[in-house]
């Protein structure tokens, strides 16, 4: 125990002192080449100029904190993840401000949920405030590939790996976190789009004991055969039930769901209630208190595929819509299930999922006063 905390104290100094913000400048990408990246990032397929490391080893705690030139790693083939898995992720978004300042949007959230993933998968964590100055220094250091079109981002990617070369089955001694930085596109260039869901009943996500409600690499590898199969029905993405009753719907691929009751300013919410089986949403739960705040009652509650279904065909449910930070909001339109398909709404985005989508994108794009402190300025 007092090693664990002699550890953690040790990290966030060497994370927010120790950090050297000077790059070796020979690695800088010209400002035509990012503009060209820039021009049309897409998603996940160009990395900015630098990265940031850290490592951690047993007894010694994190060290060795450094923002370098974005770079392949150089790895044993007996390293720990690669067997194992012992390996978690965050998602977060850096948002160009009006004011030409930068900010990122409730990363006290992610970096309070990497440490529950972390401790899930028997890693030690990474404290809140080292997490948050790492991301900080990566932002500072490559402010310049933020991009400042309609809707784009820069799409930070914080992870943590068991780094021993060691085969044997247990918590690994040493370990790697490292942030990198992505350029991100507008999600929907040619406007917002509904997308087709396939109802999984062949495969589950999560099950109740297991690390359905961390972010762990292994649950994307577990999920990536439903989606295939969901592609083949048709559909641009899966949607998950429970594990043990196969009744109620629990998350869109790496989404969360809401569901739209009424209409006007009646309307309701229902979204999946976390019962350990769902990733709690940093999307989720910036989106129950704006619903909230527009004066919606929202209930966390379970919510099965039938009641959906029959919600949609007697006029009850009027919208649905998936969020997650990359996201931020997609309508749901086709339901494709084994027991009969069906189209919420008219299959065109609905009015309140539109509106909360300007509002949450509106206060990330720093547009309207952030009256709730979700945004975090960087340098
Ligand atoms: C990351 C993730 C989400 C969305 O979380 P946000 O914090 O809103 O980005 C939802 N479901 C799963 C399975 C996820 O991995």
């Amino acid at each position: 125990m007092t090693d664990t905390l002699a550890d953690s104290r040790t990290s966030s100094r060497v994370f927010t002192e120790g950090v050297p913000l000077v790059v070796d400048g020979g690695s800088r990408r010209s400002a035509a080449e990012r503009a060209e990246v820039l021009a049309d990032p897409g998603f996940g397929r160009f990395f900015t100029d630098n990265m940031f490391v850290a490592r951690y080893r047993t007894g010694q705690g994190w060290y060795d904190a450094r923002l370098t030139p974005y770079a392949p790693l150089q790895v044993d083939p007996s390293m720990a993840t690669l067997h194992y898995a012992q390996s978690i992720f965050e998602g977060l978004k850096a948002y160009a401000q009006p004011d030409g300042s930068v900010a990122t949007f409730r990363p006290e959230a992610n970096a309070a949920r990497f440490v529950r993933s972390a401790k899930r998968l028997a890693m030690p964590p990474v404290p809140e405030e080292a997490f948050i100055a790492a991301v900080d220094a990566l932002v500072d250091a490559d402010r310049d590939w933020v991009p400042t079109g309609a809707d784009q981002t820069l799409y930070l990617r914080p992870y943590q790996m068991a780094s021993e070369p060691f085969l044997g089955v247990r918590p690994a001694r040493e370990y790697l976190f490292l942030v990198i930085a992505s350029p991100a596109g507008a999600y929907f260039p040619r406007g917002v789009q509904p997308v087709s869901v396939y109802v999984s009943e062949d495969y589950v996500r999560a099950s109740p004991g297991g690390t359905g409600d961390v972010k762990c690499a292994g649950n994307y590898a577990a999920s990536l055969l439903a989606q295939e199969q969901a592609g083949e029905a048709g559909c641009d993405q899966v949607v998950w039930l429970d594990a043990t009753e196969k009744r109620y719907v629990e998350e869109m691929g790496g989404m969360n769901l809401f569901f739209v009751l009424g209409s006007g300013d009646d309307a309701e919410l229902i979204t999946p209630e976390l019962t350990g089986t769902l990733l709690p949403g940093i999307t989720r739960a910036s989106l129950i208190a704006l619903a909230e705040e527009m004066g919606h009652r929202v209930t966390e509650r379970k919510f099965g595929v039938d009641e959906w279904r029959r919600g949609v065909a007697d006029g009850t449910v009027t919208e649905t819509f998936a969020c997650g930070t990359a996201a931020v909001i997609t309508p749901v339109g086709e339901v494709k299930a084994r027991t009969g398909d069906f189209v919420v709404g008219d299959g065109t985005p609905g009015p309140l999922t539109m509106r909360l989508r300007e509002a949450l994108l509106d206060i990330q794009h720093g547009r309207v006063a952030d009256t709730h402190g979700w945004l975090h300025r960087v340098g």
